[in-house]
């Protein structure tokens, strides 16, 4: 599953992708659902059960070290694809790839810093070589080269039309270098309507506009931080962007910057204390003897990976699309909750072995029916699906299937850690004949199951709903290893992961069989302002709580699915199983009263809180601390 590659500050866009993203296992709107017409029913092909000793077998050997975590770049997703391709090949079905079974395609992988980094500063004649990592840093995605020049304080670096705001108004930055102040005025909340930051915050904004009023190069600093935060650079490569905004961006330590201000005659604090006090921007020139070199060299890695396609023949040449990603993090990029063990191999064991195993046993289990079933099968295994469902993408993009012959897509990500027989799925609004289907197959099945109509989550089904296909999305949840190394191959619950694959079999013979394809609906947008990132133990600006909420829960309280070790939380005594009724007071019946009150609170907060533990009320005090 995709992560949120939230840094502590970077990101609303991203934030608010991902947020509505997850928000689709809130189960919240049913729009859409139309009254749906019972499929015709087959006389029933004989699909062979799922064996659970095997399913795990190939879990394990995807989550072994020799796969290196699947990551991009890595010689371990090489053999993982081809193990993949050969055992596609040896059940008989037909390549579907561009070369053979694979559709190569290009991902960049990341950025390192190569050997030319440099800052140094001048003031009137005072000159200082700054240190990498201690005083400064690069963006990962800022451009590589040199600048030198005079100082221009642009306030927070945005223009913003809407509030009668222009931090760049009355200054001249062309060919200067731009000093900039995170976030963004306190006031543009009010102004905006609403609690969270704007657009505007995102560092990505920021670069652009700076670029855009003709900069040369900018240097970021945090500014005031709220009480008890430290000034911290931000590692790099932990903030998402493109891969190359167009401009220099470095980030500064607040003191480096002070005494600039201070030479200036100025101090920082005082400067952005009156933009927020007032909501008008306060920029000035520094004095032209004041200047900085700035020499920032970033390599960007890419890589070559495939995406491993099969085919098994029905009658027609309509089919249904039966895929999950078999890609992970590898040693661990942006993405990963352990930032602390980065350099570990990641082994994705349920992120997504486990539904790279399903799609491996299905295949197994419907290869026998070649050519007998109705509609044919083509079985996709993704890559770069953690770098943004690029894998799937570029498949609906250049489709090796006619794309309108499809007829469903199933996805499965994460399918491996089934707890008290709950299963979430996805996208149920989306098709018009899924509601009977599922009903049907579920007479037979042990599962609760939690159903949300939207087809719009950070996985790869996204990909195929964006082309107005129907799509169903298998998850067994969330849970404290989660792109973690400790996400290995022993904590899958192979015995119902296996008992889920039959039901999944069900569906796609019914889907595979029934006279009338399911008509594609669109689903109604869920609320983007979910911010389940940032309870969810991503990155996410604000104090960390550490828990994990369970996405089914969307009343009366938010029910921990887990909570993270070593997190506040669990140090308050917080289990899994509690439900969170009131933080500080303020009564919390969903996961968006929790968010906004977390967000409203600080690092080294006090938070008095009550959950409801075997229905019976508990307190607790959780220190809130600082994400890193
Ligand atoms: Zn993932």
């Amino acid at each position: 599953m995709l992560g949120s590659r939230l840094d502590n500050q970077s990101g609303p866009y991203r934030r608010q992708l991902l947020g509505g993203a997850l928000a689709a296992f809130l189960a919240l709107a049913l729009a859409g659902a139309a009254p749906a017409q019972a499929p015709a029913t087959a006389p029933a092909l004989a699909v062979a059960k799922a064996d659970a000793a095997r399913y795990d077998e190939t879990v394990k050997t995807l989550a072994s070290p020799e796969m290196e975590g699947r990551g991009a770049g890595t010689k371990g997703i090489e053999r993982a694809a081809r193990m993949l391709e050969e055992r596609y090949r040896s059940l008989g079905l037909e390549p579907a790839g561009t070369e053979g079974y694979f559709q190569p395609f290009t991902v960049t992988t990341g950025a390192k810093l190569a050997s030319h980094n440099d800052l140094q500063e001048d003031l009137g004649g005072t000159k200082k070589t700054l240190k990498l990592n201690e005083d400064f840093v690069p963006f990962s995605f800022s451009s590589s080269g040199q600048a030198e020049g005079p100082l221009v304080f642009a306030g927070y670096g945005v223009s913003a039309a809407e509030f009668g705001y222009d931090d760049y108004a009355g200054v001249d930055v062309q060919g200067k270098i731009v000093v900039l102040v995170r976030y963004e005025p306190t006031g543009f909340a009010a102004k905006g309507g609403h609690q969270g930051l704007t657009q505007h915050a995102a560092l990505i904004s920021k670069a652009i506009n700076a670029r855009n009023h003709g900069a040369k190069a900018v240097v970021i600093v945090n500014g005031k931080l709220p009480d008890g935060e430290e000034d911290l650079l931000t590692r790099f490569g932990s903030v998402s962007g493109p891969e190359n905004a167009g401009v220099l961006l470095v980030q500064v330590k607040n003191k480096i910057a002070e005494d600039w201000f201070a030479a200036a005659g100025k101090s920082l604090a005082a400067v952005q204390d009156q933009i927020n006090g007032s909501t008008k921007p306060a920029s000035f020139a520094f004095p032209a003897t004041q200047r900085l070199s700035v020499a920032v060299d970033i390599d960007t890695l890419h890589a070559s990976v495939n995406n491993v396609l099969a085919y098994l023949p029905g009658k027609s040449d309509e089919y249904v699309i039966v895929g999950a990603h078999y890609d992970h993090l590898g040693y661990g990029n942006a993405d990963s909750l352990a930032p602390s063990q980065i350099g570990q191999i990641h082994p994705g064991a349920d992120d997504n072995a486990s539904g790279t195993s399903g799609v491996l046993e299905l295949a197994r289990l419907f290869a026998p029916l070649k050519g007998q079933l109705a509609r044919g099968i083509l079985f996709m295994s993704f890559a770069g699906e953690e770098l943004g469902l690029l894998g799937s993408a570029h498949w609906a993009q250049q489709p090796t299937r006619p794309l309108g012959k499809a007829i469903a897509m199933i996805n499965m990500d994460m399918i491996g850690r089934i707890k008290g027989e709950k299963v979430y799925v996805g996208g149920v609004g989306t098709g018009s004949t899924f509601r009977p289907i599922l009903a049907a197959d579920q007479k037979n099945s042990p599962f609760h199951f939690e159903y949300s109509a939207g087809g719009y989550a950070a996985s790869d089904h996204t990909s195929f709903v964006a082309r107005k296909i129907p799509v169903l999305f298998f998850f067994s949840g969330l849970h404290s290893d989660y792109h973690k190394p400790s996400d290995t191959w022993e904590k899958i619950n192979a015995a119902d992961a296996a008992r889920l694959l039959d039901f999944v079999a069900g569906v796609i013979t019914q889907l595979d069989t029934a006279a009338e394809r399911p008509r594609f609906i669109t689903v109604a947008a869920e609320d983007p302002h979910s911010g389940v990132t940032s309870t969810g133990g991503g990155g996410g600006y604000g104090p960390w709580f550490g828990s994990i909420p369970d996405f089914g829960q969307s009343e009366n309280g938010v029910r921990f699915s887990d909570i993270q070790p070593g997190s506040p939380a669990a140090k308050a005594g917080l289990k899994a199983g509690d439900v969170l009724v009131d933080f500080a007071g303020k009564p919390i019946r969903n996961l968006y009263d929790f968010t906004d009150a977390l967000q409203r609170s600080k690092v080294g907060d006090v938070v008095n809180v009550t959950v409801l533990r075997d229905g019976k009320p508990l307190k607790a005090s959780v220190t809130l601390v600082q994400r890193r």
